[in-house]
This record gives structure tokens, sequence and C-alpha cells, in this order.
């Protein structure tokens, strides 16, 4: 049995305390132990952490957890509790430690073969909602879809949207139709396997998008080792890297869209927040207009949005 020490701190009286003694843990004094736990190795919501991961242990939400705090827990759960703090420590993130983060209020299953939604992703989704008209077979395109949430989201804040989502890979192209699936979207997606706009050609060749948006991989390829474990360790490198000046992706979606857009139609990114002249530039180069720059509720440059010509 693996024993966790109550404290890294210099404090003899509870140095060698544990999870195991033989003594009761209600789950106020289990949460507040293990947030202290989290803080001394330095976990940047220790607290939060501490709250998420005992309310799956025991089956419940966070919400129950205040409800009940002189809750005993008892040995097993206290011994499943443990591994899940164990995992913590070692950095991996809370949402693959569940398997699961919740983005605009629905909750996405994630793995490590998918980047965790953000909440700066939500900037997009709102920049999207208002560009899209309400009228029938309006054609969306999510490209790099990763667990799925933007072509999701989309699909079901839209009542007669189609969205097709690409992936060049298969594992998390798993993980974006299971949560289409469970979330009532499988019938509104198509998910492709391949780059970018390349698994258009096969399915979609006559056709055209009135909308493609994408949260492309951003980080400089330089960048990613400085990143904050939880990310560097476990997140997907291949939805981190935009290449040695971070912005690879950029140029490739903004020439593309400009072939799979109606004319008239919306190219939507989210990028880093000092990428916004770069990809500015590269959507002026593919000869979009009405460039719109949008920051998100921090301030910070978050979305590019571009026209295309609305002549043929
Ligand atoms: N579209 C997914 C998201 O926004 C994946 C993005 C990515 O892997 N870079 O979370």
């Amino acid at each position: 049995m693996i024993i966790i020490a109550w404290s890294r701190s210099n404090k003899p009286h509870v140095r060698n305390r544990d999870l195991t003694m033989n003594e009761t843990w209600t789950v106020r004094k289990l949460i507040a132990w293990t947030a202290q736990w989290f803080a001394d190795h330095s976990i940047a919501s220790p607290r939060l952490d501490a709250e998420l991961l005992l309310a799956s242990i025991l089956n419940c939400s966070r919400l129950d957890l205040y409800l009940m705090p002189d809750k005993p827990v008892d040995d097993h759960e206290r011994s499943l509790f443990k591994s899940l703090i164990r995992r913590r420590i070692q950095r991996e993130p809370v949402a693959y430690i569940l398997g699961n983060k919740e983005f605009w209020s629905r909750e996405f299953i994630v793995s490590p073969a998918v980047l965790i939604p953000r909440p700066e992703t939500e900037t997009l989704i709102e920049t999207a909602l208002t560009l899209t008209p309400e009228c029938e077979d309006f054609r969306i395109a999510d490209l790099g879809t990763g667990s799925g949430c933007i072509a999701i989201t989309l699909a079901l804040e839209t009542a007669t949207t189609h969205v097709i989502a690409t992936d060049l890979s298969m594992e998390a192209l798993a993980i974006a139709r299971q949560n289409a699936e469970r979330l009532g979207a499988g019938e509104r997606i198509v998910f492709l396997h391949g780059s970018w706009f390349e698994p258009l050609n096969a399915v979609a060749a006559l056709q055209s998008f009135d909308c493609i948006v994408s949260n492309p991989p951003y980080i400089r390829t330089g960048m990613i080792e400085s990143l904050q474990p939880e990310i560097r360790m476990y997140e997907p490198f291949n939805a981190l890297d935009g290449g040695l000046s971070g912005i690879d992706a950029y140029e490739v979606l903004a020439a593309g869209a400009m072939r799979w857009l109606k004319p008239g139609g919306r190219i939507i990114l989210e990028i880093g927040d000092d990428q916004a002249n770069a990809v500015e530039t590269f959507l002026l180069n593919a000869s979009f207009e009405a460039i719109d720059k949008i920051r998100d509720t921090s301030g910070k440059y978050r979305v590019v949005t571009g026209r295309k010509v609305c002549r043929n």
C-alpha cells in the first residue's frame, strides 16, 4: 500500500499521517488534505482539482460534495481516490484523469489523443454563431477537429447546418465520433480522416462551404518544452505544434479556404494572442476581405475572420 505523507513541509506532528490511517475521513477533511497536498506540489488549482477528483470517485457532482461535508469516505473509495491523486501529482491534467471536459456547457469525452477543449475556443464558437444565418443547408467545415468540440457545438447550436469535420489522427476522430453520438449530433456531422482540406476531395469535390472554422496547432515548436508539464507531457504534440514560427497551419488554411468557400463565405480561425497580424497577412495574401480580429474575454486577440469576395 502506498503511503501518502500528510505534508512535505516541516511539521513533525503531521508528517507521517496518511489517508489510510484508522480514523474517520469525511468529505470535508479529505478535500482539505488533498488541496494542501496539491498546493505543496504547485498544482495551479488545488482545491478545485481535489473536488473534481473526489466527486468522480463518489459519483456525484462538485456541488453535492458541499451538501455532504461530513459524509465518511470509506477505505475502498479512499484507495481509488489515492490513485487519482498520484496521477495528478505526476501533472496529468484532471480532464484526462476524469476522461471528460466541459465545453459550451456540454460534457466531451477526452483522451490524450485529443487536445483538451479550452474556454478560449468559445470565442470562436460565438463568432461562428454570429456569422451563421438561419438558413437551410448552411455548410460548415471544421478542420483539425480533435475532440470534435467545435463541430459538435456548432451543429447543436444551429438547427439546419451540415458539418464536415476532418482530422489527421484516427484516434482523435474516434473520440470526436463518440462525442457526436453521445451528444446527439451523430446524424449532422460527417467525420473524415486526413490533413486539413485533403479528405474533402473525396466527398465534396463539387460542393463548397459557407463557413470554414479551425483551431489549428499554433505553438512555436521551440516553445513547447517550456509549457507547463500538464501540456507538454500529456497533450498531443501534433495538436500543439505550429512549426518553427507557430503559424504554419494558417497559410495552408487561408489558401485552401479560398478554394473551398462559396463566394461570400467566411473563414474563422482561432489564433495565439500574438498571431493576429501574421494571420491577417495570410488572409490578405489569399484575397480575403472584411478581415476582423476578435478578442477573447481577457482582452487578447483570439480569433481572426475573413470573407471570400462575393462575386463568382
Ligand atoms: N478543434 C479542437 C479544439 O479546438 C482541436 C484543436 C487542436 O487539436 N489544435 O479543441
